[in-house]
């Protein structure tokens, strides 16, 4: 017999290795296999009675970790798409859908272990050391020897502890540090509109089908609530629930709600845990012990046997999609999942991404609405301010950034006693060049997006075709000499706060001020909830899911962070940004208050955002369709870096001259990318969109092949598959 092994290796292939005799594999059992000199841990994938690679010598797998496998049927086959669809290996797909390290690199070192250590190993590696150890009598030392020099490779105590903790009799006990569950009250009285989607939910469980659903539902409209009764349901009917989450720091609160709801069947799987916490949630899950998760984009391969419902809460987030490694889309694999396994998917959110939309307008996904916030409370009063007025610029200054509306509003606000939320955006920022008049910045004229400033090389570059100009003094929109290079500053917008309001409590919260201190995130929001501070200073962390019931006044300090970026979804992100940090303002009792400084408050993203919110999808939808991004078509990148410019731009040039034509796809670039240079490594990309009737895929292989055939070894190809970064 001959096995496909799955191994941790960034190659596009299974490995054949073949089976001893006596040793029994199944599909998805973790086996350990000899590569080049060392072992490692993979996952057994199919077995054939003929080997599937013949060239060299097929070597044998050592051995077969557990009987049981660890991933099964249905998750062997989600793998297997997903490496299919983003061009990866199976190996590092699964690598990343397993809780913890597949990997380990063995000491030099070989110790010869105790007795008590051979007796916890799991059971096929078990009888093997019995049979070392015991050495029955008539075995020759001829034919122990393979073994004995198999097992001394293995057994030194750092491969033992990583193979047993695969192992479910050896779960870890610890159960340190967890959330608290809140004391769970009884489930409310559902509303109409939560009834009536609970109800059409159930009877779609009932059906055991593949059924996709998009649940809109405005910020407070008590969302969690209907996926809350949904699961529940769906555990009555004999199967499993899951919830994918954005970010689980940013979402303990709907954790905690799901633990007093359903204290024993829950699993949290994410990536704030330690590894063995990790594990012992994941195998509660194999196991059956557990027959719900919650968790962040991994959780997407929660071991479940029979998943019946997967929600995906705020399915617009960016965050889903995973940017290193195997860059995939949690919530689009999730509608791989759930149609694999005939289950209910519900998106929910209070912006749905267009992807999205554009299901719901080809009649493949039902749409629910929510259109009210549970009690009654309304949404906030949105104003625009228009940073381009000469007045204001006056009394700001050059470097000012809170306009005196903003400042008298912070100050009537801090005079309730209530609290003030003021949020800059920094995600995907690079610099660009704004008129201040007129509020527009340069856009390429082929792509429609953004061209970044560069400063060193002072021109003005399009990251999708590599259209390149010499930065202008006079706006092209508007003709005047006023062009300005914009940027954001939250540092700088802290200090200014904290010099207009020196009695106020100012707390900062971005990806810096959290990188310092682990504990800086929770602490800062929980004394934020708890109107401990007056004022937090944020950036889009500071935008989701959170209930701050003091907060009164949000102010967006500079909308243009997020709308002038290199990024087709830029006036998405806006819109969706704005829409959910306004939701913070003036919840339960009072109203609250959205002020949204821009050059450009005429922007279709912000006039929506602060005026006719529905108006927005349908022009975006415009805008997408003319100029044949997603939804309608889609895109790749293909990324390469060198740690050499001139081989990087050579080998640019080289690849600009092999790109083959197609009926499928154009190729736009390559292009420098916006963060040009990144680790000591130069970068471009080049970007691959659909035609019109084209098929994406069909040149994608290929095109991988080319690029990899071209390149020497000192230069990295990447491919990425429906990109949401653009840097
Ligand atoms: P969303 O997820 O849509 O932002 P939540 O589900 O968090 O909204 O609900 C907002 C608040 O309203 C929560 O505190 C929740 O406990 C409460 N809530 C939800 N549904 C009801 C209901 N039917 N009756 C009373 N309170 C509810
Ligand atoms: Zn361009």
């Amino acid at each position: 017999m001959f096995v496909q092994v799955a191994l941790p290796i960034p190659k596009r292939s299974l490995f054949t290795y073949a089976v001893p005799q006596g040793m029994t594999v199944a599909p998805g059992c973790l086996v350990l296999a000899p590569v080049g000199r060392i072992f490692r841990t993979g996952v057994a994938w199919s077995l054939s009675s003929e080997p599937a690679w013949r060239e060299g010598e097929i070597r044998q797998i050592a051995a077969v970790l557990d009987e049981t496998p660890l991933l099964g049927e249905e998750l062997l086959r989600l793998l297997e798409w997903i490496a299919g669809y983003y061009l990866c290996s199976i190996g590092s797909v699964t690598a990343a859908a397993l809780p913890g390290k597949l990997e380990f690199r063995r000491k030099r070192r070989v110790v010869w272990c105790e007795d008590a250590a051979i007796d916890r190993l799991p059971a096929p590696l078990h009888t093997l050391a019995n049979r070392i150890r015991n050495r029955p009598a008539g075995l020759s030392e001829e034919t122990l020897a393979p073994h004995r020099r198999e097992l001394k490779a293995l057994l030194d105590h750092q491969a033992i502890r990583f193979l047993t903790s695969w192992h479910p009799c050896a779960l870890p006990t610890d159960t340190a540090p967890e959330t608290i569950p809140l004391p769970s009250p009884p489930p409310p009285t559902l509303t109409d509109e939560q009834r009536r989607c609970v109800q059409t939910l159930c009877a779609a469980l009932e059906h055991h089908r593949f059924t996709p659903f998009l649940l809109e539902g405005v910020t407070g409209s008590g969302k969690t609530e209907v996926y809350m009764q949904a699961m529940q349901r769906c555990l009555e009917l004999g199967r499993q629930a899951l919830l994918l989450v954005p970010e689980i720091s940013l979402t303990m609160q709907m954790i905690q709600r799901l633990q007093g709801r359903f204290p024993d069947t829950l699993a949290v799987l994410h990536s704030g845990l330690t590894d063995p916490q990790r594990l012992r949630h994941w195998q509660r899950v194999r196991s059956g012990q557990a027959r719900l998760a919650v968790g962040a984009r991994s959780a997407l391969f929660a071991p479940f046997a029979n998943l019946g419902l997967i929600i995906v809460d705020e399915e617009h987030d960016p965050s889903y999609k995973q940017e290193h490694g195997v860059p995939y889309q949690a919530r689009d694999m999730a509608t791989v999942r759930a149609r694999h396994t005939e289950a209910v998917l519900i998106l929910g959110s209070a912006t749905p991404s267009m992807e999205t939309l554009a299901n719901v307008a080809r009649g493949r996904c039902q749409h629910l609405l929510l259109t009210r916030r549970v009690g009654g409370g309304t949404l906030p009063v949105m104003r625009a301010i228009h940073l381009g007025n000469p007045a204001l610029r006056q009394a700001m200054g050059r470097d000012g950034l809170l306009s005196p509306p903003l400042r008298e509003a912070i100050a009537a606000t801090l005079g309730d006693k209530r609290q003030v939320l003021l949020f800059l955006n920094r995600r995907g920022f690079a610099p660009t060049l704004l008129c201040y008049r007129c509020g527009q910045a340069i856009h390429c004229p082929n792509c429609a997006v953004t061209l970044t400033l560069h400063k060193n090389r002072s021109r003005l570059l399009c990251h999708y075709c590599d259209h390149c100009q010499d930065p202008m003094d006079i706006c092209p929109s508007c003709g005047q000499l006023s062009l300005f290079q914009f940027g954001p500053g939250t540092q700088r917008l802290e200090e200014e706060t904290r010099a207009a309001f020196p009695e106020a409590r100012i707390a900062r919260l971005d990806r810096d001020a959290v990188s310092h201190d682990a504990r800086h995130l929770q602490t800062t929001l929980e004394a934020f909830r708890d109107q401990r501070l007056d004022i937090l200073v944020g950036t889009q962390m500071t935008a989701k899911g959170h209930h701050f019931p003091g907060v009164a006044l949000v102010g967006v300090v500079q909308a243009e962070t997020s709308l002038c970026q290199p990024d087709f979804r830029a006036a998405e992100r806006t819109f969706q940004l704005i829409t959910q940090v306004a939701g913070r303002a003036g919840r339960e009792d009072h109203q609250g208050v959205a002020i949204i400084q821009t050059f450009d408050p005429g922007h279709y993203a912000l006039a929506t955002a602060i005026g006719d919110q529905a108006a927005f999808t349908p022009m975006e939808m415009a805008f997408r369709r003319q100029a044949g991004y997603p939804p309608f078509r889609r895109l790749a990148l293909l990324l390469f870096s060198s740690a050499l410019q001139p081989e990087g731009a050579a080998y640019c040039q080289t690849l600009k001259a092999n790109l083959p034509g197609s009926a499928d796809a154009e190729f736009l670039g390559p292009a420098p990318a916006p963060l040009a240079k990144l680790r000591n490594r130069y970068r471009w990309q080049l970007l691959i969109k659909e035609k019109e009737g084209g098929r994406l895929h069909r040149v994608l292989g290929p095109l991988l092949a080319l690029a990899e055939k071209l390149a020497n070894r000192r230069i990295r190809v990447e491919i990425d598959v429906d990109p949401h970064s653009f840097l």
